[in-house]
């Protein structure tokens, strides 16, 4: 898995007060200001005075309540934050907690757990699981862990879903491209129709009851660039939850899940960037619980005549998708989103937006190459004016 480090969605510790419904071919409206929010006072109960006390009850009191103010202000939630590059891009992982040595510590262990996914997974590596099925291609099944075969069986059930517009095996054709900025030409058409003809994930073999996975073919290979960073958010925050974090945020550059609520008691909003300033947002989605994971072509792309290419493989080419700049999915599940957003970069606006909409579940705001916004039927957004 090679990437860059990048911004894509901000988290803001404010949260806008007006939601819009979004409708397909949406436009972002003139002068929207983000607002602060309302803030939450409790109601006071029935008994809003107490009964009167005596003096000594009142400095028992006092003295009690002095203690208590001092044990609640030691108990207030605080959020430790760390940002760490893993699996070759920049993460951010921030946990809240009443006692910030924990808090630490859980980071830590989801840190530990990214890394073990990336050992695991990682097809640039040569000694993960992943490579030994790569190097096996056309030769013989491989054994794998169960997590590895797992993940490529929902991997598989993804291609399915979405007709093949998502495929772990795009990268038999991964090294004709680099998408680093110094391509200046789309490699040779034979070249492409060679590696294309090597992509389908039908052949990837999965046998249950061995634990194997077997690429049928020679010069078949498997990567999980699309979707692997979406599985260790998921893996991380499950690690955080079982350590007793109710509360935190793991943004995989881009393929970010948040549970619980911010420090202050607020819920999360997500900005998302927009594709042609990363630094300014383009919109804010309520989030509450879930992930958001947005796929950008403004970071790793190829430009061939003045024509952008995203860093995504059309399967049915062997070719980069033009025409979008960006995909944000919204759904409980990082993994589900983080391979849907890759998806919908190749199934195009109008074919990402059907699909997305026979989801239950699962929203969608996509920026075309002209820059319109185009979201899914049920998708909320909050958002400000666009600056110039
Ligand atoms: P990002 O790298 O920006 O997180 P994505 O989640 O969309 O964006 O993943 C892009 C990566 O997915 C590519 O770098 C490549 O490794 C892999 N990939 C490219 N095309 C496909 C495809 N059609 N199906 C599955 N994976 C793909
Ligand atoms: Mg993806």
């Amino acid at each position: 898995m090679r990437s860059s480090g990048r911004v894509r969605q901000v988290v803001l510790g404010r949260y806008s007060v007006f939601g819009v419904r979004c409708s397909q071919n949406w436009p972002l409206p003139a002068n929207t200001e983000l607002r602060t929010p309302p803030v939450l006072v409790p109601r006071p109960g029935k008994n809003c005075h107490p009964p009167a006390l005596h003096a000594g009850h009142r400095l028992g009191l006092l003295a009690l309540s002095l203690l208590f103010a001092t044990v609640a202000a030691l108990a207030q939630p605080q959020a430790v934050h760390q940002a760490v590059r893993l699996m070759g891009s920049g993460f951010e992982i921030t946990a809240i907690h009443e006692d910030p040595a924990l808090a630490r510590q859980a980071i830590g262990a989801a840190i530990d757990e990214i890394r073990r996914i990336e050992r695991l997974i990682s097809s640039w590596d040569e000694n993960s699981q992943t490579s030994a099925v790569n190097r096996n291609a056309g030769v013989q099944p491989v054994a794998v862990d169960e997590e590895l075969f797992q993940l490529i069986q929902r991997s598989l059930k993804v291609s399915g879903i979405t007709d093949g517009a998502f495929d772990i095996s795009f990268a038999a054709i991964e090294k004709l491209y680099l998408f680093n900025g110094s391509e200046t030409t789309l490699p040779p058409p034979e070249e492409v129709a060679r590696s294309v003809a090597k992509i389908n994930y039908r052949n990837i073999i999965l046998d249950p009851k061995k634990h194997t996975v077997f690429l049928r073919e020679q010069g078949m290979r498997i990567g999980f660039g699309a979707i692997g960073k979406g599985y260790a958010a998921n893996r991380a925050k499950a690690v955080m939850q079982a350590m007793g974090i109710a509360n935190g945020l793991v943004n995989a550059s881009g393929d970010l899940t948040c549970w619980g609520k911010q420090e202050n008691g607020r819920e999360w909003g997500i900005a998302i960037a927009d594709p042609d300033d990363k630094m300014k947002a383009i919109a804010w989605l309520p989030v509450g619980e879930g992930a958001v994971v947005t796929s950008g072509d403004y970071e790793k792309y190829l430009m061939v005549d003045g024509k952008r290419y995203a860093h995504i493989i059309d399967p049915r080419t062997g070719y980069p998708t033009t025409g979008i700049k960006s995909v944000t999915i919204v759904c409980p599940d990082a993994e589900l989103a983080d391979a849907l957003a890759t998806s919908v970069f190749v199934l195009g606006k109008d074919n990402g937006l059907a699909l997305i909409n026979q989801l239950k579940g699962i929203e969608c705001l996509i920026i075309t190459e002209a820059g319109e916004l185009a979201g899914s039927k049920n998708l909320e957004l909050q958002y400000e004016k666009r600056k110039e």
